[in-house]
């Protein structure tokens, strides 16, 4: 599926401030809310499409990539996987679960509970010729990540000096409102829920316990994988909070296209154009295979798209692994420009034309006299 544009989808010009940028992101997070479009997919699939938009423009870094290479530069970029997450998680992450809390009430957050919480999820992607796809593979993928920050042990907090207990909720990381029967109890706006505030931050994250760091892993790529398909490596997503354990890495796979082959489930499909002399008198051609050229045998009187079978030169079925085939179909090209000889022959060709030669084209014609005949 093609990515949209992400100015184009947060409704910004290319100059937007990130204030702008945080505004509008509002503006659609809101419209699209699921409380508000409820078991509306589409509306899910946008409110997804631009958490991912304002990830990468709210992030000068990331911004910056998009704005140089487009979606391909943010390959390796540490993009969190949103089709993955839901809705509380992509907003706590982003920091504005308070925000929409005031406008959709009750809705737990669950990321930033005090206690230990798993990571989020990244995904990135692999690119991989026919080839890769024939045999099987493997890739080392190259991917940033928010690691836990070495300075401060990820607490955030300058070397030396501690978090200490949150004022506002009294380390409790909650705060009851209300009184006698209706009291509500939501999370601490000042610590976030975690019982905490940093009052020194480390110099090294600026107090978010967390830093870029490029990761390198080597991934198996089984053969017979599709395009668009995800290959999890448990683990390599970002560190968990409170020690939860990390999330995990999606890489997607994306398939190079082949100069000549194309693929049809486990089948690769080659169309090959011959001259009308060559379909008529028949010829053995040289066709591309993943295995390098292979002769083909084309029989006289071959018609245009006629469709021969080359047996296991396909891809192999990722559960039975049987191999599919490679389907070769013909096109007739026929001459544009002929030299006075050429037309001279091919004059003296039509005058033999008759039903032997061309008996599709000759009952067509016939079959149509007789339609138009009497009228
Ligand atoms: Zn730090
Ligand atoms: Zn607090």
């Amino acid at each position: 599926m093609a990515k949209r544009d992400y100015y184009e989808l947060l409704g910004v010009n290319k100059n937007a401030s990130t204030d702008e940028i945080k505004r509008a992101y509002r503006r659609m997070a809101i419209k699209y809310h699921p409380d508000k479009n409820p078991d509306d997919k589409e509306a899910e699939a946008r409110f997804k499409e631009c958490a991912e938009a304002y990830e990468v423009l709210s992030d000068s870094d990331k911004r910056q990539r998009y704005d140089q290479f487009g979606h391909e530069g943010l390959r390796g970029a540490g993009m969190h996987d949103f089709s993955r997450m839901n809705v509380e998680d992509i907003f706590s992450m982003f920091g504005f679960d308070d925000f929409f809390s005031g406008i959709f009430g009750g809705r737990r957050r669950s990321a930033r509970r005090a206690g230990p919480a798993r990571g989020y999820d990244l995904e990135t992607a692999v690119e991989l010729t026919l080839n890769d796809v024939a045999r099987g593979t493997e890739k080392t993928i190259e991917f940033t990540r928010q690691d836990r920050c070495a300075e401060c042990a990820g607490s955030g907090a300058a070397k030396g000096s501690q978090p200490t207990g949150c004022p506002s909720c009294g380390g409790s990381g909650q705060v009851t409102r209300g009184g006698g029967f209706f009291q509500m109890v939501s999370a601490c706006a000042q610590c976030g829920g975690t019982g905490k505030v940093i009052t020194n931050p480390c110099k090294k994250c600026k107090g978010t316990g967390k830093v870029p760091k490029k990761r390198a892993v080597t991934i198996k790529v089984p053969a017979g994988v599709h395009e668009g398909q995800a290959i999890r490596v448990a683990g390599e997503g970002e560190p968990g909070q409170n020690n939860g354990p990390n999330g995990d890495l999606y890489c997607y796979v994306r398939i190079k296209p082949h100069e000549f082959l194309e693929r049809d489930g486990n089948n690769l499909v080659v169309v090959v154009p011959i001259s009308f002399t060559q379909a008529a008198l028949g010829t053995t051609l040289d066709v591309p295979s993943l295995n390098g050229a292979r002769k083909l045998k084309i029989p006289a009187g071959t018609q245009y798209g006629s469709t021969f079978r080359i047996k296991g030169q396909g891809l192999p079925d990722m559960r039975t692994r049987r191999i599919g085939d490679e389907l070769v179909q013909i096109t007739i090209e026929t001459p544009a420009k002929l030299n006075a000889k050429q037309e001279q022959l091919l004059r003296e060709f039509a005058t033999t034309e008759n039903k032997t030669v061309s008996p599709k084209s000759k009952s067509f014609f016939e079959k149509l006299k007789k339609h138009f005949g009497n009228n």
